[in-house]
């Protein structure tokens, strides 16, 4: 199908022109040919067909606390899940929830459910299908630790897939382009809710102690096997870096603050000279955590 099919059964769901930047936590990136906004499974039914065939590069935006989105105009469609995909059920020690609600909400109202082992995702600011994507983790353990079965929309069809099939990696899984998350089936464990609470402000407490604010997405490069990523470029004396109105973090290495104004160049060449100084410095070739979308080359 094409652009001129997806206009027409979007209607209004279809924000031409639309500026992604408010749709990430850095806080850059440029205009989409359009934002599909898409708020319950009769939206995914009647406008999903039309992205299976789309001539333009289409991807899922959660809460883009993971991406880097480049500058000016793209020729891509980004597509958002919002109203019904923002859902918690619970049966006992299993949850179902959407993948359009936030980890923090979610981490939060298991433990007040009595639920336990999910308290960890309170200090992830990304959605749940941002998560099974990622495979999101922190604080010893991530989501391959809690999820039983992902709901996946491919080419039109919905399945739930195994933990086999998604295949949770470090900060990967088998979720690629042209996949939806629609949900993911939790596995908890019945704790005491004094406890999941204590834990919860544990967590809170220590990523306000060792992560810094802003507009940042977290850590910006993985870990190398046995080393860490922050450790390996404050070593390389990057602390405080800048390019632009992009900022290596005083706090935490890894992690690069956009100011306002700054721009998805200006944090690109950033990422860029940083990695260089770690390899000339430790001999390490970092690997990115955040994703690129839109750029000719992704750092
Ligand atoms: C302050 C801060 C702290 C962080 N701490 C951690 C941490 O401790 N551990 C950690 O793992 N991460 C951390 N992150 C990074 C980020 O929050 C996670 O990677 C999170 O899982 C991303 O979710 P999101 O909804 O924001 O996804 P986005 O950034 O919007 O997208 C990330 C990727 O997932 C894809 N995607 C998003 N939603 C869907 C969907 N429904 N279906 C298919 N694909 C989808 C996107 O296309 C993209 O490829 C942190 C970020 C910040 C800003």
């Amino acid at each position: 199908m094409t652009w001129t099919e997806l206009r027409r059964r979007g209607g209004d769901r279809v924000r031409e022109g639309e500026s992604l930047a408010p749709y990430t936590t850095y806080r850059v990136g440029g205009e989409a040919r359009a934002l599909v906004v898409l708020a319950s499974r009769a939206d995914l039914d009647e406008i999903g067909p039309a992205l299976v065939d789309l001539e333009v590069p289409w991807f899922v935006v959660g809460n883009g606390s993971n991406l880097v989105i480049a500058d000016g105009a793209l020729d891509l469609v980004a597509v958002r899940l919002t109203g019904d995909f923002d859902r918690l059920e619970v049966r006992g020690e299993e949850a179902v929830v959407g993948a359009a609600m936030a980890l923090p909400v979610a981490a939060r109202q298991l433990s007040a459910r009595g639920l336990t082992g999910f308290e960890w995702a309170v200090g992830v600011p990304g959605t749940v299908g941002g998560a099974v994507a990622m495979n999101a983790g922190g604080h010893g353990s991530d989501m391959g630790a809690c999820v039983s079965a992902v709901e996946v929309w491919r080419a039109g069809a919905v399945e739930w897939w195994t933990p086999e099939r998604w295949s949770p990696g470090y900060r990967t899984s088998a979720i690629s382009a042209g996949d939806m998350v629609l949900g993911a089936r939790l596995t908890l464990a019945e704790g005491d809710p004094d406890a999941s609470r204590e834990r919860l402000r544990e967590i809170v407490t220590w990523r306000r102690e060792h992560q810094p604010g802003g507009a940042n997405a977290g850590s910006v490069f993985r870990n190398p096997p046995g080393d860490s990523a922050g450790r390996l470029i404050e070593a390389a004396g990057c602390k405080g870096w800048r390019r632009g109105g992009a900022v290596v973090s005083e706090k935490h290495a890894n992690f690069i603050q956009v100011e306002p104004g700054g721009t998805a160049s200006d944090l690109v060449e950033l990422i860029r000279a940083v990695r260089e100084a770690v390899q000339s410095t430790s001999g390490v070739r970092l690997v990115t955590e955040n994703r690129f979308v839109g750029f000719a080359e992704a750092p």
